[in-house]
């Protein structure tokens, strides 16, 4: 593997594989059929990039989306590797160079359009400029019941046998059915070895709060995040529109996007994301498939997603550099109403029905979850074994109380109403709130009429939200919506079982102050980062390529944490391979350097120089000792020169230093100055 790893750092600029990477690009590089499954951001296109490079020939690379081909081929080209894309979207001199690129055994990367394998010529080519490897990304396309399905995916089984050269296909979608017809499709049914990585995302937060002036909460969400791309998930194309009004409003840069929109509209707005910093695009769920940004920095949604597994590939866009991510998902009682209808109204058979119902609950159960969204998130995906801390509970553990009477009056509450009743007049008989329509049914002499009012209005919501989240009570279309009860609620109306339930923080909805401004870096090293942005947006905008292909946003936090004054520093920069040092480093460096810039002059001149740091330590001393040891005495202090000429004074002694500062500095700061001195030589 050493090659591999060299090739790792000087090309990539990375000084590790992320977990899983290594025994993958092994199993790759040696020819191995491969079925390799990794989150979302896991780093799978390292894993037939690398091995491209270590093996003789051509590595065909089929993938589903052009616009994402061209930027890992701009990527790649950057890091002075010589790839090039067969797509629609070529210009024709585009075409041309590939054509040489690829005559002269050049080339090491092609990228695929399967559609370009229903042309007869196309395995004819291929046959011909000698490839070694088919690398087939987003290999879930296959797929027939998935709704990415590509048909003709199903022309890479024959690719692979009329090439007869090793397959490595990659997807993140994990479930058994979908590995299942991978293997038989791709792979003729002969099992390739298998990588499945794990699911955990540590570096995306995850947050749930109830519904509570969603549009409100949304706002303060993207406030404390501006000038960094995220996506607003919605229900409904009109909401995406009036949502994007209002973070338009509030002076954010932002799109909307769903599948009404015109094709051309719709491929505009995915590029101008792909490509700028720092926007937000509100969306439905059809904004997604074609977006590989690796540095989209939160994801929020305003409506809750129809079950676990949607919840977690929507997040799962956020953070997929490795940095640091957000994700805030709300819900209420009209988003479990509308899912569970859309469930139910759907031509689905039976049993997929309940299964559906079934991965709504999950989702439902992790967004009421009393403790670790990301346990209870992994728990699900068959993955017990995690470390979390950063979650809204882990951060803040929710409150709760024993439910179990609430929720039995609950229950009773709609049982002796026959079931035909929604939570708002539910409620209005638990607490005794006698309206008209109380009158009218005669529900105020109901025994449970009343017998509530330990909780007000909006406690009992939350109650009845929850009830639903465990589903103890559901909806019925029928019934326009009333409330009935399931057989999961019978344990505690039975009272052998018992019930937790959390208290809504009304903390965080009284907070209505502007939010602090999430800072990916500390106060410090913030100017910095946005100065090294800055020059990466100008690179970008000259080449026409996305931020991230210059640099990602990992790569500039550690630059701005660290601080390279060297471009040998600079190349130990994750993300910093050999060809990005020589076109960029220099003119990173000197963003870096220009902080120096702030300095006084004085201390400038010493920069590099041991001085330079004495003269700081001397500074620090200094400004303790402005008062004296007591804090108490008249402010003094030594001009930058005076510190400069003790900074470089040889051979310090008291006398030395007293000649240097006179009497009265000399006595408030010599001995301290001294020390530092000594301490030095
Ligand atoms: P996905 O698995 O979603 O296709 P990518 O291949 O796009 O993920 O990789 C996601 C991000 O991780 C990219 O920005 C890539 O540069 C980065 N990355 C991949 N491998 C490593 C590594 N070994 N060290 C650091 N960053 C990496
Ligand atoms: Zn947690």
């Amino acid at each position: 593997m050493t090659g591999a790893a060299t090739l790792l750092q000087d090309v990539f600029g990375f000084d590790d594989f992320r977990p899983g990477q290594a025994e993958i690009v092994e199993a790759v590089s040696a020819g191995e059929n491969t079925l390799a499954i990794m989150p979302t951001g896991g780093g799978k296109s390292l894993c037939f990039q690398l091995p491209a490079l270590l093996r003789e020939g051509v590595t065909v690379v089929i993938s589903p989306l052009i616009a994402l081909m061209r930027d890992q081929v701009r990527a790649l080209q950057e890091a002075g590797v010589s790839a090039g894309a067969l797509t629609s979207g070529n210009t024709p001199e585009e075409t041309d160079a590939v054509f040489e690129a690829l005559e002269v055994g050049r080339l090491k990367l092609l990228y695929m359009a399967p559609e370009r394998l229903a042309a007869g010529s196309a395995i004819g080519l291929l046959q011909r400029v000698g490839v070694s490897l088919i690398a087939v990304d987003e290999a879930h396309c296959v797929s027939q019941w998935g709704h990415d399905f590509r048909p003709d995916y199903l022309r890479i089984g024959a690719l692979r046998q009329a090439l007869n050269v090793p397959l490595a296909a990659f997807t993140a979608t994990a479930d058994r059915e979908t590995r299942v017809e991978i293997v038989e499709k791709l792979f003729d049914g002969q099992a390739p070895r298998e990588f499945l990585q794990g699911f955990d995302r540590p570096n995306i937060h995850l947050g749930f709060a109830a519904k509570d002036g969603p549009r409100r909460q949304i706002l303060g969400f993207a406030a404390a995040r501006k000038g960094q791309s995220g996506i607003v998930y919605c229900g409904t194309r009109a909401k995406t529109e009036s949502l994007a009004g209002a973070l338009r409003e509030a002076g954010h840069a932002v799109m909307h996007y769903h599948g009404g929109m015109e094709a051309d509209d719709r491929r505009i707005a995915e590029t101008r994301f792909q490509r700028e910093d720092g926007l937000i695009v509100v969306a439905t769920v059809a904004f997604g498939m074609g977006i590989d940004k690796p540095d989209i920095r939160w994801v929020a949604h305003a409506d809750l997603p129809k079950s676990i597994e949607a919840y977690y590939q929507e997040i799962g866009r956020a953070g997929r550099d490795g940095a640091p991510a957000e994700t805030l998902t709300l819900f209420g009682p009209e988003d479990i109403r509308l899912r569970r209808a859309q469930i139910d109204e759907g031509l689905a058979p039976p049993e997929r029905r309940a299964a559906d119902h079934g991965r709504l609950n999950a989702l439902l159960g992790l967004a009421e979850a009393l403790t670790c969204r990301r346990k209870t998130l992994l728990e699900y995906f068959g993955e017990g074994d995690v470390t979390c801390g950063h979650c809204d509970l882990c951060d803040q553990p929710a409150e709760v109380f024993d439910g179990t009477t609430a929720v039995r009056k609950a229950l009773s509450a709609i049982l002796r109403t026959d079931e035909w009743f929604g939570a708002g007049h539910l409620i209005d008989i638990l607490i005794g709130n006698e309206t008209d329509k109380i009158r009218q049914r005669g529900h105020q002499s109901l025994p449970t009429y009343g017998v509530g009012t330990e909780y007000d209005r909006r406690q009992w919501q939350a109650i009845f939200r929850q009830m639903m989240g465990y589903d103890l009570v559901r909806p019925d279309p029928d019934r326009h919506g009333a409330l009935r009860m399931t057989d999961a609620a019978l344990p505690i109306l039975r009272d052998e079982a018992q019930i937790m339930l959390r208290r809504d923080s009304i903390r965080a909805a009284a907070s209505n102050r502007r939010p602090a401004v999430k800072a990916m870096v500390s106060d410090e090293d913030a100017p910095l980062l946005s100065a090294l942005k800055a020059k990466r947006r100008a690179f970008a905008e000259a080449a026409k390529v996305p931020a991230y292909v210059i640099f990602n946003d990992r790569t500039l936090i550690e630059m701005a944490q660290t601080r390279p004054q060297s471009l040998d520093a600079m190349a130990q920069v994750s993300g910093v391979g050999a060809k990005k040092l020589e076109r960029y480093g220099a003119a990173f460096l000197e963003v870096i350097s220009g902080e120096v810039t702030h300095m006084h002059p004085t201390r400038r001149k010493l920069a590099g120089r041991e001085a330079g740091s004495i003269y700081d330590q001397l500074l620090a001393v200094q400004a303790d000792l402005s008062r004296g040891a007591e804090g108490t005495d008249k402010p003094l202090s030594c001009s930058a020169s005076l510190l400069a000429k003790v900074a470089q004074l040889r051979d310090a002694d008291s006398t030395a230093l007293q000649r240097l500062l006179g009497d009265r500095r000399a006595q408030r700061f010599g001995p301290a100055f001294l020390d530092v001195l000594r301490e030095a030589s």
